[in-house]
């Protein structure tokens, strides 16, 4: 590589919003074969916005909303913050909630009104051994449509569901369409349910989903794909990606994101938008060719 046509490319980058830390990432960016991206936030708006309120057998949709709003004004989830939000614009009363306790990945718990709440996924409630099978069928039709369905228990019973959806941002469709055309094989990881982020996936053309994943996951798969003889590029925003940047052939820093993330990829976009990759994808071929 001849330093020139590096520092040209970098230059070009900074110009696009596309920050370069060391010029091998954008090198090592032109031979990548695989992209893994995150559902909410980098293909979706990551604004998720309260849809559906389903209270089980012998509950009241008003009283299971009260409870688990109470409950999720301790955490700073965006899902945590949808319910909150939705709750407010309905008029919901809300209780201090006292023995709050969150469990990444999976949901919350605490008690309201002397009640034993928990509110999460599938996982959360295997957990706290709270059978959902009564409310599985009504859940399954939500996640066919892409919203993602969170699992209410009070007092250690099954006691309805809140659903959520997060639409996808209106420039991802053809995006995915443009890295498909740089040669890239693209993946959603997320840790959202199988069926919420297969119905997403279809719609977006995305080759390959895995769903269910814990926050330590992303780092399994990179690291399974490199094994196999891939090249991964990994895209990601939080505090939790930060391990999953930094074992990827190249980790994308998606612009508003944490700074731990920042400091463990090769590459920064300034705005958080799967644009940026087809951006600093094309850039990098380009630099390819100029030095060859
Ligand atoms: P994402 O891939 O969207 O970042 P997370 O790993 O943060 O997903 O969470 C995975 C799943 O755990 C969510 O889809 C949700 O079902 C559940 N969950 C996590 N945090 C919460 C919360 N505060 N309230 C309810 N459910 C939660
Ligand atoms: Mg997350």
């Amino acid at each position: 590589a001849t330093p020139m046509s590096i520092m040209t490319a970098t230059g070009r980058g900074a110009q696009a919003g596309v920050l370069i830390k060391e010029a091998e990432a954008l090198e090592r960016f032109a031979s990548v074969d695989t992209l893994i991206v995150d559902k909410t936030g980098t293909l979706t708006e990551g604004r998720p916005k309260l849809t559906d309120v389903v209270p089980a057998e012998g509950f009241d949709a008003g009283q299971l909303l009260s409870l688990a709003a109470s409950l999720e004004r301790g955490s700073e989830h965006p899902l945590a913050e949808a319910i909150v939000e939705g709750a407010a614009e309905r008029g919901a009363t809300l209780f201090a909630a006292s023995n709050f306790e969150a469990v990444t990945g999976k949901g919350v718990s605490g008690t309201v009104e002397g009640r034993k709440v928990a509110l999460g996924n599938a996982a959360m409630m295997a957990e706290l051994g709270i059978g959902i099978d009564r409310l599985a069928e009504q859940v399954d039709a939500l996640r066919a449509e892409g919203k993602t369905a969170m699992f209410v228990a009070v007092d250690g019973e099954a006691a309805g569901f809140v659903a959520v959806a997060d639409p996808v941002k209106a420039t991802t469709l053809e995006a995915i369409r443009a890295l498909h055309d740089t040669g890239l094989r693209v993946i959603m990881a997320t840790g959202d349910n199988e069926r919420t982020a297969r119905a997403v996936a279809s719609k977006l053309g995305i080759d390959e989903v895995r769903a269910d994943m814990l926050p330590d996951g992303k780092q399994q798969l990179i690291e399974e794909l490199q094994a196999k003889g891939a090249k991964v590029a990994m895209a990601g925003d939080g505090v939790n990606d930060a391990p999953a940047l930094a074992a990827a052939d190249v980790g994308i820093a998606m612009g508003t994101g944490a700074d731990v993330a920042v400091e463990s990829a090769g590459i920064t976009l300034v705005k958080g938008d799967l644009n940026g990759i087809v951006r600093a994808r094309t850039l990098a071929q380009a630099t390819i060719r100029n030095i060859r």
